[in-house]
């Protein structure tokens, strides 16, 4: 691997044809400029989940997941996949620590789950977003802005969903009844060998 990274630039249209991958997802996995891809990828700031881009990547990454057991390319696309989530330190979380999270916010705002616009059939689960994050999901009309007390109890409503927290520039604002068997990139990758879920 060492050497594709060196030739990257090269290869990369090789190994596109060769597995049949489109060269915008390969580009999405390398940082490459393929495509409109920027170079960081999957879930970056609190302005991409207002206008949608953490969509857009997160429907990337579960398409390149695909390729996650391919021969060669595999541990590869595991690796870079791994180091695109690292920097929202998913963590599996308790209702206490939730708790925490929402009584120490200044903002608090409920939407549906982030990334069930990728199938609008799945479960129905929704999410608490803080203090700037919820400022940008409720201008972009994703989430309604609510009392503490409504946050919590909205993620009462959901006790068999486990509760996801991911930080967002830094700060734990996304809090996430997510729906395991569905969209969601974090269980997928744990499905696929790919552990990215502390407690
Ligand atoms: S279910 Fe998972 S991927 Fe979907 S919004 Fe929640 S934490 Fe993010």
């Amino acid at each position: 691997m060492k050497m594709y990274r060196r030739n990257s630039k090269t290869l990369a249209p090789i190994i596109a044809r060769c597995y049949r991958i489109p060269l915008y997802a390969i580009g999405f996995v390398t940082s490459l400029d393929y495509s409109n891809c920027k170079k960081e990828f999957i879930m970056a700031n609190v302005n991409d989940y207002a206008t949608g881009k953490v969509v857009s990547d997160l429907k990337l990454a579960l398409y390149i997941l695909k390729f996650v057991r391919t021969p060669l390319i595999g541990p590869f696309i595991g690796k870079q996949i791994l180091k695109g989530i690292r920097k929202y330190e998913p963590k599996l979380a308790n209702m206490d620590k939730v708790l925490k999270l929402i009584r120490n916010s200044k903002k608090c705002a409920v939407g549906e789950r982030v990334c069930r616009v990728l199938d609008k059939n799945s479960e129905f689960t929704e999410g608490v977003f803080l203090d700037e994050l919820a400022d940008a999901m409720v201008k972009s009309g994703k989430a309604e802005y609510v009392k503490k007390e409504e946050a919590i109890n909205t993620l009462k409503k959901y006790p068999k969903n486990p509760l996801i927290i991911s930080k967002v520039e830094g700060k734990y604002v996304d809090l996430c009844r997510t729906s395991p068997s569905t969209t969601c990139i974090y269980w997928n990758m744990q499905r696929c060998g790919l552990k990215c879920l502390n407690t």
